[in-house]
Formats: structure tokens, C-alpha cells, sequence
């Protein structure tokens, strides 16, 4: 029996980890979770899953919850704080982190410290602070497993293999939401068509990366920092079913690939039970022969500016990444509210990497102030627009 907290609990990553738990209940115990605003989903959780510690954003919320559930002898809290408290909660073995944003990075360096193993989906906190991450987790030797299913796919590509070995990673990209229209026909996009994902049904905010294929970007940075290889042996080709969740060439010229429907739970799992597997029986299988095509293209950076930004941003290093991260954070969510068109999300982004003066090697304090610094910055080119 493994004991998981789970950060995210109410996202699109947590319902599909509490999918797997609930699928596996001899093998997995969810003890501590964290939600957001969704108290709805936290009752339903609560009566489910018997979490001893339950964290929640508002004071409000905590507030109530405490009220309605006191006589069951769960532990509430809430905030920040209670992000953190939910990720070293001393009774689980393995974090989930399924949060979204850098919010996720101060919880996943505590429970680091804290010696928890981690099944990390959050990769904003890989983009925004990897060194800092991958530094703590050689430190203490715990093990910090890919969720994002083109990190899973590169992963269990490595099995049994030498990084000495390796010629690139091809990590694979769907296109987006908008794959099939031109630069020219992205103006007037609205929110709805952005949020319409051909293969995969996710958050709003990485549905929108998808679409401006910063999403592959923030992908091509934590693949950096998980894989420990350079952007030149970084590659994103387009291939536009998403079954081929990505690949590793190695120096002989072999290609390792991982195939699979397109279904998160998948790669949710694989992180929990490596280097065992589980039946996942409500899972959709591969039907090769059905599908007939797999269909691969190449990238067009111009087409697709933030994932020249990411690029750009990866190889300079220091907190240009923390810039790109969070100028991307503040102008998807402007673009969800109606506040900027679809393509002043790059310009927001190029605009705050432009104005940044770059520091080298980062602690956390800086991070944490160019973080906040950026926000700022971009809060307020939204308003004078
Ligand atoms: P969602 O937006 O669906 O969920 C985010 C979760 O975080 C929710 O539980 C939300 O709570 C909670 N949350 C948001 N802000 C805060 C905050 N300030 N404090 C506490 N909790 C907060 O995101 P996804 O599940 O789509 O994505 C999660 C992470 O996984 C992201 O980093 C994403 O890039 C990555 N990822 C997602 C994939 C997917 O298929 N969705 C695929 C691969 C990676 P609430 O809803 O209750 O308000
Ligand atoms: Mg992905």
C-alpha cells in the first residue's frame, strides 16, 4: 500500500489521480489532499477517500469545512501554508504534485527536504526553478517521477539505457488547438476555440499553452532538467494524433518510442507504482490497425513564437526562465478573462524577457522576487492595453 498526498486534488491531473486510486484501492491510499476553491469536489473526496489532512485556499473554506466535517477527526488547513503542509504530510510515502503554477515550487522543495519520493505533473516549478529542484533532490536521493506524459514516454524509453547513449529526445507535440490555421487566423480567436483541444481534455491554462505551443516550450525546459541534456539535443516534432507520446534516438541511430491513447491516467500511474505496472483496465487500448496513420511534421518556429521563447530563455538559463514562466502564467490567465487577444500572449511574454536583466544563478529569494517582479510587470502592460 502506497500513501499519497496529492496537491491539485480538484484539477484535471488530480481527478484523474483519484481515478487511479479509486481503480486500485489495495494498492493506493490518498491521506493528505490540497484543492483550491472547488469545496464541492473536497466533500466528495472527503467521504470517498478519508483523508487525514485536507488543505484548502481560503480561510473561508477551511472555516466551513472544519464546521461540517468535525466529528470525522480530520486535520484542515489552508493557504500557502497548508500547500505545504499537505506535501511533507508525515504519513504519506509519494507527493503528487498536481498543481498549477509556480505556487507548486516552494511545497515541492519542502517536501523534498522532507525525503518524499515525487510524481511531479506541475512543471511550471521544474521551468521556473529546475536547478534548485534537481539540486534538492540529489541532495536528499529521493526520486522525482515524470507525469507529464511526454517526460513518462522519455522515461520509460530510458529504461535499461545509458544517458552516455543518447542522441536527442523528440518530444512530441499535437499542434493545439489551432494547428491547422495560420499565423493570419489567429487574431480573433476567442477563449472557447482556444479551450478546444482536438486530442487531449485537460485545464483551461495548459489547453491555452497547448494552443500557443508554450505548453512544448515549458516541456522542452523540464525535459531539460529531468533528462540533464542540452537544448541542442532537445528536439519537438509534430505529430498530430498523440499516441506516440515521444521518443529517444540514441547514437546508433535506434529510435525507443512509447505509444498509447491519449489518457493522463496512464502516465499518473506509471509514476506510481515504477518500476511496476498495473492493470488500468479503464483505459482505452491501442488499435493500431483502427487508426491506420500516425502523421509527423516539422516544427515551425515562426509559426509558433513561445516555443522560440522557451528555447531562447532555456539556453540563457538563470531567471530568464522564471521570467518566460511567469509573463506565460499572467497572460494566459488575461487571455481566459477576455483581457488580451489570443496573440498578445506571446507579445506580453517576448515584452518581459526583453526587459529583464538576467541573473545568473538564482536562490530562492530571487527567483521568488523575479516571480512576483514579472507578474507585476505584466499586470500592468495588461491594463494599459
Ligand atoms: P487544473 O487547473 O485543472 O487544476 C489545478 C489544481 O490546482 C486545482 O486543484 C486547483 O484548485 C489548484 N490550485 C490552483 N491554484 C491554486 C493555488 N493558488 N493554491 C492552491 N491550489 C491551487 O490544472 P491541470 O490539472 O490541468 O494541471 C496541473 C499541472 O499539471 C500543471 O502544471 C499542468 O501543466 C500539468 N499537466 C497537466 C496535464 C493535463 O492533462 N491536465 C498534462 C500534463 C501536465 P481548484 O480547482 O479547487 O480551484
Ligand atoms: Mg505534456
Amino acid at each position: 500500500m502506497k500513501y499519497i498526498s496529492l496537491l491539485g486534488a480538484t484539477g484535471s491531473i488530480g481527478k484523474q489521480t483519484a481515478a487511479v486510486v479509486r481503480e486500485h484501492p489495495q494498492d493506493f491510499k490518498i491521506v493528505a489532499l490540497s484543492a483550491g476553491r472547488n469545496i464541492d469536489l473536497v466533500r466528495e473526496y472527503i467521504l470517498e477517500f478519508k483523508p487525514e489532512l485536507v488543505s484548502v485556499q481560503e480561510k473561508s473554506d477551511y472555516d466551513q469545512l472544519k464546521s461540517e466535517f468535525s466529528k470525522e477527526g480530520i486535520t484542515f488547513t489552508y493557504g500557502d501554508e497548508g500547500l505545504v503542509e499537505t506535501a511533507v504530510y508525515h504519513r504519506a510515502d509519494v507527493l503528487v504534485n498536481a498543481v498549477i503554477g509556480s505556487v507548486g515550487l516552494f511545497p515541492t522543495l519542502e517536501a523534498i527536504k522532507a525525503g518524499k519520493d515525487i510524481a511531479i505533473a506541475n512543471k511550471e516549478t521544474l521551468v521556473t526553478a529546475g536547478h534548485l529542484v534537481m539540486d534538492a533532490a540529489k541532495q536528499a536521493g529521493i526520486s522525482l517521477l515524470p507525469v507529464d506524459s511526454e517526460h513518462s514516454a522519455i522515461f520509460q524509453a530510458l529504461q535499461g539505457e545509458q544517458e552516455k547513449n543518447i542522441e536527442r529526445l523528440i518530444i512530441t507535440a499535437s499542434g493545439g488547438s489551432f494547428r491547422d490555421r495560420t499565423r493570419e487566423q489567429l487574431a480573433g480567436v476567442t477563449v472557447e476555440e482556444a479551450l478546444n483541444h482536438p486530442n487531449w481534455s485537460m485545464g483551461a491554462k495548459i489547453t491555452i499553452d497547448s494552443a500557443t505551443m508554450m505548453n512544448k516550450g515549458l516541456e522542452v525546459i523540464e525535459a531539460h532538467w529531468l533528462f540533464d541534456l542540452p537544448y541542442e539535443q532537445i528536439d519537438v516534432l509534430l505529430h498530430k494524433e498523440s499516441i506516440i507520446h515521444s521518443m529517444v534516438e540514441f547514437h546508433d541511430s535506434s529510435v525507443m518510442a512509447q505509444l498509447g491513447s491519449p489518457d493522463m491516467r496512464v502516465p499518473i500511474q506509471y509514476a506510481l507504482t515504477y518500476p511496476d505496472r498495473l492493470p488500468l483496465a479503464s483505459s482505452n487500448r491501442l488499435n493500431l490497425a483502427k487508426l491506420g496513420l500516425l502523421h509527423f511534421a516539422e516544427m515551425d518556429f515562426d509559426r509558433y513564437p513561445c516555443l522560440r521563447f522557451a528555447y531562447e530563455a532555456g539556453k540563457i538559463g538563470g531567471t530568464m526562465p522564471t521570467v518566460m514562466n511567469a509573463a506565460n502564467e499572467v497572460a494566459a490567465a488575461a487571455f481566459l478573462d477576455g483581457k488580451v487577444t489570443f496573440l498578445g500572449i506571446e507579445t506580453l511574454i517576448e515584452k518581459a524577457m526583453n526587459h529583464h536583466t538576467v541573473i545568473a544563478v538564482p536562490d530562492l529569494a530571487t527567483i521568488q522576487e523575479v516571480d512576483e517582479s514579472t507578474r507585476q510587470l505584466v499586470h500592468t502592460l495588461v491594463k494599459e492595453r
